[in-house]
């Protein structure tokens, strides 16, 4: 594997060994009290944000220091980007410094690729406008499989803001290529036109179905991830109030009641609590949101370990 752009380009095969490299990893630092691992000795990976982050910054950032890569972090805010810098040339200076890779986030839906044209590095595509967050996916993956054992056959219920998201994007591909049924319940206005045929992009897939009714979907779902509502991409009015949003689509204690026992709650952060998941939904024992943090971290090395260390094994 050379990039990691996008988790329709990932093979149920490539996935599935990722994943697995990710369980080892997280095995093999348990109970230690020094995480840190040589495997990357020598590498350097570069960080390279031009939107916010917490979560994926902070979580690349620490993987790739257990890894014992050199790690460093530039945020466009902060560097000649403001100067008017162009991302091909920003791209290149980082090359000729000797990155290994580059760790992407770019408001533009395409920047990851676009870049891994360029660049004679590795990219990783940390989120590119609403088209992809590729690693965001594989963690949630993670996650469903430490609660649910597998994924194959499960159904998945992902709730909210399918339009401007790239997590619903990122998942709809990896979830149907592990073998889960989708179903997408939001707001007609945030759900992209043409969506059911999504899953049938993948070369075994087939389509998500689609719904308005979150309490009719709780029963039957293994597992509900619940997406932001990005209003920083959004261009006027796409419901009517954060109350009835919430009163339509926030997951509430009653509707917790409505899952079945097994079924988890994921969410990939930030959350609005309150108007997305309520307060006590959120710090449940149904939800997995702090394992989902916890396993980007070994995700993400699995990452950097099969781009930078194991290319000879891949395919
Ligand atoms: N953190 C995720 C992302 O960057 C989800 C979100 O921001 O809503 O896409």
């Amino acid at each position: 594997m050379r990039h990691l752009l996008s988790t329709a380009d990932l093979p149920r095969q490539a996935a599935t060994a990722l994943l697995d490299t990710a369980e080892a990893l997280k095995k093999s630092l348990l109970g230690r009290e020094v995480h840190k691992l040589p495997t990357l000795r020598g590498r350097t990976v570069v960080t390279l944000f031009y939107e916010q982050s917490t979560r994926t910054r902070a979580s690349f950032e620490i993987a790739g220091k257990w890894m014992s890569a050199d790690v460093v972090n530039i945020s466009a805010g902060e560097s000649s980007v403001t100067k008017g810098e162009s991302l091909r040339d920003t791209a290149f200076t980082l090359a000729a410094m000797g990155a290994d890779c580059v760790v992407i986030r770019h408001p533009a839906s395409g920047a990851a690729h676009r870049l891994a044209d360029w660049v004679p590095t590795h990219v990783i595509n940390a989120g590119d406008g609403s088209h992809q967050h590729p690693t965001q996916a594989l963690l949630d993956a993670a996650t469903l499989r430490d609660r649910l054992g597998t994924l194959n056959g499960r159904t998945v219920t992902i709730v909210g803001d399918v339009l401007h998201s790239r997590v619903a994007r990122s998942n709809i591909d990896l979830l149907i290529t592990l073998g889960a049924h989708v179903h997408l319940v939001a707001p007609p206005t945030l759900l992209p036109w043409g969506v059911e045929n999504w899953g049938i992009r993948q070369a075994h897939g087939w389509p998500v179905t689609v719904g308005h009714d979150l309490d009719a979907a709780l029963p039957g779902t293994d597992a509900v991830m619940l997406l932001r509502v990005q209003a920083e991409r959004m261009r006027g009015q796409f419901f009517p109030s954060a109350r009835e949003y919430s009163i339509n689509y926030g997951l509430t204690e009653a509707r917790l009641a409505l899952l079945p026992e097994h079924a988890v709650v994921l969410h990939p952060g930030p959350m609005l609590r309150g108007m997305e998941i309520a307060h006590s939904v959120a710090d449940s024992p149904r939800a997995a949101i702090t394992e989902q943090v916890r396993n980007g971290v070994h995700v993400r090395m699995a990452v950097l370990y099969h781009l930078l260390a194991a290319q000879e094994d891949q395919p």
